[in-house]
């Protein structure tokens, strides 16, 4: 420990991601290179992830942004561009994320995709486009410091899941008679994230047990009610609300939106975990195993099975999630299989026993073919 605290004295830049240091008086993370004024050392403490860190409630220093580590971006001041990575394409992500013209948290256009999100208390409004191998992102309202364009960076990245390896999925791919046609017309799709387990939790909810349409509809409803809203060249972009306002509303409320009395009192439920603390962000990223993680969300009121495989799928960096109840799926196989019924659960377990580690991204792949 004492020569942990040598190292950040001296700052080395080649120590940057074997630890992180936080500092107990100010509750911020720093790597240990960060030009920040050193702290005491009874105040300091150490991590070995950043997340690790988050998780204990520490905040990403704003000079030398911790969390973006290894994160591939060019700063350009004005805008930023990301390097992708091998297997990526983002015109397959395009498709995915334009399945719906309901969709009220990011739009595209002309190949280009823009998303309103907020770092701190700095609102901007990013605007993603290809330029050859590398993603270009621009901030449509104002130049924000560069703290936020270092977020904005890492937004990204997590966004499209970049942070993983998608090239032992496709060697499982090619062996595998239903993913190996899948994984070459979609090729470079990744599993797109939702940043908000509780924006995700949520909108499991709103999709149980009605068509993908409606749940779209009743989301739109939720976010222009109640979500925060920027209007951009008469535009407006919302965020999705944040759980301190879903929790102090009734379910009466969530009703005039066509809510069910059941979806609006599991939804301002989960809405009062996340306000008080009960359930925290940064702790279920920091999560790595799937089987702690699958007990806390089902141990949550209106979360089952499906809904808790699914927020894992999307919010964190485990890929064996499968949600295997899900009609998306069922369709899928159906259509890919030639089959004249929907498959049963134990044909699909069957079939996703190849799946091994990868279940997450061939329920993404099946319910890409559906947007086809
Ligand atoms: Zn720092």
């Amino acid at each position: 420990m004492e020569n942990k605290y040598e190292l950040i004295v001296v700052g080395d830049k080649r120590h940057d991601g074997l630890f992180y240091t936080a500092v107990k008086t100010t509750g911020i993370y720093c790597l240990p290179s960060c030009t920040a004024r050193k702290p005491a050392r009874e105040n300091v403490e150490f991590f070995q992830e950043a997340l690790n860190a988050e998780a204990a409630g520490y905040r990403p220093c704003k000079r030398c942004f911790p969390n973006v580590l290894g994160v591939p971006w060019h700063d350009f001041k004005h805008f930023i561009e990301l390097e992708a990575p091998s297997e990526f394409s983002f015109e397959e992500c395009l498709v995915y994320v334009n399945r719906s013209e309901t969709e009220c948290l990011h739009q595209v256009k002309d190949g280009e995709l823009v998303k309103f999100v907020q770092f701190g208390d700095v609102n901007v409004l990013l605007k993603i486009r290809k330029e050859s191998t590398r993603l270009r992102i621009d901030f449509l309202n104002g130049h924000p410091p560069k703290w936020v364009r270092a977020q904005a960076a890492k937004y990204v990245f997590d966004w499209f899941d970049w942070g993983t390896d998608i090239r032992p999925f496709y060697e499982l791919a090619a062996n595998d008679p239903i993913l190996q046609v899948l994984a070459e017309k979609y090729r470079g799709l990744r599993v797109i994230k939702i940043h908000d387990p509780f924006e995700c939790l949520c909108w499991a909810v709103m999709g149980q047990q009605i068509n993908l349409k409606f749940a779209y509809t009743l989301k739109k409803r939720l976010v222009e009610a109640y979500g925060e809203k920027l209007v951009y060249e008469g535009e407006p972009f919302f965020l999705f609300p944040k759980p301190s306002v879903i929790a102090s509303l009734q379910p009466e409320d969530l009703k005039k939106l066509q809510f069910t009395s059941r979806k609006a009192e599991y939804i301002i439920g989960i809405a009062q975990l996340f306000a008080e603390q009960r359930l925290k962000k940064e702790e279920l990223a920091a999560e790595k195993e799937y089987e702690p993680l699958m007990e806390k969300l089902m141990s949550i009121r209106g979360i089952g099975h499906w809904t808790a495989d699914y927020t894992i799928m999307k919010c964190t960096n485990i890929n064996c999630a499968f949600p295997l109840a899900d009609v998306g799926i069922h369709n899928a196989l159906k259509g890919i299989l030639g089959l004249s019924d929907k498959p049963s659960l134990e044909k699909i377990r069957q079939l996703a026993e190849g799946w091994k580690n990868w279940e997450a991204y061939a329920a993404f792949y099946l319910w890409r073919w559906l947007y086809d």
